[in-house]
């Protein structure tokens, strides 16, 4: 766990990420309330996390199973995202908690989706994770798969894909990782033209604490912030 952050640290540095979210939107000529900024509380406690809930903060995505179950009755009043790796046999336990699963990096796991959506009566929105850096250390669809995963996930049923989400390779600069969220972008604008069935393709969730500003200029609409809002996390 990270140590607990004061209140007032919170306020500062959320404070400073609203006004560089602004100037992202403003010298990208887009309206900042079109851009979700989600909190990611892995390691964040409970209270820190209401606190920043009665702050504003209207999104909140975590990584591990475990972790959220344990955090989940105590969150309460926010949007609530899956956001790391999630294991086809844990599917079941968050399929009714949350409303956004951002990581879906397989079709075998985008069928369990589908399979305990159907049992819960529900329809599951989710982003489709694209590995854009090509990396062997993380999972989802390569920028050449992504295309034909998006028609076969978009026939199962009780699925609905709302748009991507990549995790581009970790860089020195935050300029380094531009090319990258270019490259996202120019996939999410070419699919979303193609307007396939349960699939609407309006969220394009990439860039976290070092380089949210590059990749808003670059097109994403939600960005996930992590360190920039609570502060250093002893474990990852
Ligand atoms: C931890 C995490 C983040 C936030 O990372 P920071 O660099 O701390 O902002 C964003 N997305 C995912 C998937 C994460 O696991």
């Amino acid at each position: 766990m990270m140590e607990k952050l004061s209140a007032k640290e919170f306020d500062e540095n959320y404070k400073v990420i609203l006004e560089q979210l602004n100037n992202a939107a403003l010298s990208s000529g887009r309206n900042v309330d079109d851009i979700i900024l989600l909190a990611a509380t892995k390691t964040v406690d409970p209270d820190t996390i209401n606190y920043a809930i009665n702050s504003g903060i209207k999104y909140i995505g975590e990584n591990k199973v475990q972790e959220f179950l344990q955090k989940n009755d105590e969150i309460i009043n926010v949007h609530k995202h899956f956001i790391g790796h999630l294991q086809t046999n844990k599917v079941k336990d968050i399929i009714d908690k949350v409303e956004l699963i951002q990581s879906v990096h397989s079709i075998k796991l985008a069928k369990e989706i589908s399979k305990q959506a159907t049992k819960h009566n529900k329809e599951m929105s989710v982003l489709l994770e694209v590995n854009i850096g090509n990396e062997e250390s993380k999972s989802g669809f390569s920028a050449e798969e992504i295309y034909e995963a998006v028609h076969e996930i978009s026939e199962l049923d009780n699925i609905f894909i709302k748009g991507l989400m990549a995790i581009p390779p970790i860089c020195d600069t935050p300029e380094s990782n531009r090319k990258y969220f270019a490259k996202m972008n120019k996939i999410f604008v070419d699919i979303r033209s193609k307007k396939i069935d349960n699939s609407s393709m309006d969220i394009l969730s990439m860039g976290m604490s070092d380089d949210f500003s590059v990749a808003i200029t670059e097109g994403a609409n939600l960005v996930r912030l992590g360190t920039a809002l609570f502060g250093k996390r002893i474990y990852k």
